[in-house]
């Protein structure tokens, strides 16, 4: 062990001292012996900042309680979905009344159509969509459906771009433009890893490389319209504009993931926010209000080829389920009626101003890079445009940082590579509650 990280490690558990977690460390201790790392999602297992997870018992508009009677400050919201807060009343109320006349039927229902009436009223690239229940379902069947549609097997990602857990989207590149993928997971067949070409984010050329070079295999382009898989990381101005001339050219299909930015950036997405029109959209977190639901749309001509009136197959049990649609539609509506985001804007940006002022104030080198109400703490002095970039930060201050917020009550992603969310509920004198323990955490940088 490094010296360095003995340090790191005395200066954990000084800090976990202040706060009683005597609780959480029992949950899991029993979690680790039922699930694989203790957690049923690798991220929770804290693997990229160490410690022990905090176990969560209750959530109210911004606050989380953990089983030990801790208090959080919550700036994860599930990943993104809970951008109304935890147990929103009008939520919480819909999901009940819904659950009451039957958890699922399997069959048609009227809550889904009122879900669909709103996704294809705020998006106008989606004419038809199909419910699936998860943001992972609703990208590999839009792959799929890209595939069967165009007859062509390749797909564009882009390094550091996370679009669920399929397999053909578990791929990271070797060095140059048009590397072939190799897997990043075990499992992965390298045939089908062959058929991915992950190319950094931002990069105009690394794209046209690959079109000249296999133009007339590449069935889709699959973007993060906004990268937040890498910590938050914008496109360059022309970058989704020449995403769109280059798919029409070579006919392939631009996908736009926008399973975190839907109803996120904008009523309309990111879409709307960037006024790029895609062939196919895949959404997920905000639709389900918190519980498990995800979309894909696009126009009639492409959604036609799914089964069943075209040879693409999906199906799920539970798609369109009932409690998942009414968390959806209740969350949508108020979205649409109170139309939030320069509220959550201008927060967002009162909180980065007052944690740049205290980062200058110590001298740390703090980037804070954020799109509306989506954040990312970067420790470096430079721009981060890619994955590559976003991997130079310094990711064990972010582990110190952190863990100092978890113990002065404030719950930030548990790694750099992830995006901060702001809900509704995030009171200005939360806000302010927040700053200042930044502050204070920034003291020991
Ligand atoms: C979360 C996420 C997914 C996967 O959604 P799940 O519901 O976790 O399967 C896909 N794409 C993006 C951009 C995401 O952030």
């Amino acid at each position: 062990m490094t010296p360095f990280l003995l340090v790191e490690m005395k200066v954990k558990i000084i800090y976990n001292f202040y706060m009683l977690n005597s609780q959480s460390k029992a949950y899991f201790k029993r979690a680790e012996r039922l699930f694989v790392g203790g957690v049923n999602s690798p991220v929770r297992a804290f693997g990229a900042v160490g410690g022990t997870p905090v176990c969560m018992r209750k959530g109210k508009g911004a606050w989380l309680w953990d089983v030990d009677g801790n208090r959080y400050l919550d700036f994860v919201l599930s990943w993104g979905p809970l951008i109304l807060g935890h147990a929103r009343k009008e939520v919480v109320r819909a999901v009940k009344r819904a659950v009451t006349f039957g958890a699922s039927f399997g069959a048609c229902s009227e809550l889904e159509l009122e879900l669909a009436e709103l996704l294809v009223s705020a998006m106008p690239s989606l004419e038809k969509v199909r419910f699936v229940s998860s943001g992972t379902e609703a990208v590999m069947t839009a792959i799929r459906l890209a595939r069967g549609f165009t007859g062509k097997d390749k797909i564009i990602k882009f390094i550091g771009c996370y679009h669920g857990h399929s397999d053909s989207l578990l791929i990271k590149a070797g060095s140059g433009a048009a590397t072939m993928g190799i897997p990043d997971s075990a499992g992965v067949p390298k045939g089908l890893a062959q058929e991915t070409l992950a190319l950094p984010y931002n990069d105009f050329s690394a794209v046209r490389s690959a079109f000249q070079k296999y133009g007339d295999e590449i069935a889709a382009v699959l973007v993060e319209p906004l990268a937040c898989n890498m910590g938050v990381v914008p496109p360059v101005p022309g970058y989704l504009e020449f995403l769109r001339r280059i798919t029409r050219r070579y006919k392939a299909i631009l996908i736009f993931d926008e399973v975190i930015t839907g109803f996120r950036l904008s009523f309309g997405g990111a879409q709307e926010y960037y006024k790029i029109k895609p062939d196919l959209t895949c959404l997920g977190k905000i639709i389900g209000g918190g519980l498990p639901a995800g979309a894909l749309g696009g126009s009639k001509k492409v959604m036609d080829v799914l089964a069943p009136l075209g040879p693409v197959y999906q199906a799920g049990t539970l798609s369109g389920n009932p409690a998942a649609m009414s968390a959806g539609v209740a969350t949508l509506k108020i979205l649409k009626k109170e139309q939030p985001y320069p509220i959550l804007k201008e927060r967002t940006e009162m909180l980065l101003e007052r944690a740049q002022t205290s980062a200058k104030k110590w001298s740390l080198p703090l980037l804070t890079q954020q799109v509306e109400s989506l954040f990312t703490f970067f420790f470096t002095s430079r721009p981060v445009h890619d994955y590559a970039g976003a991997k130079e930060a310094d990711t064990a201050r972010y582990a110190r940082f952190f863990h100092s917020l978890l113990n002065k009550g404030i719950y930030f992603p548990p790694s750099q590579f992830e995006a901060c969310n702001l809900s509704l509920a995030h009171s200005r004198a939360q806000l302010d509650f927040a700053a200042k323990s930044i502050e204070e955490v920034m003291v020991h940088g």
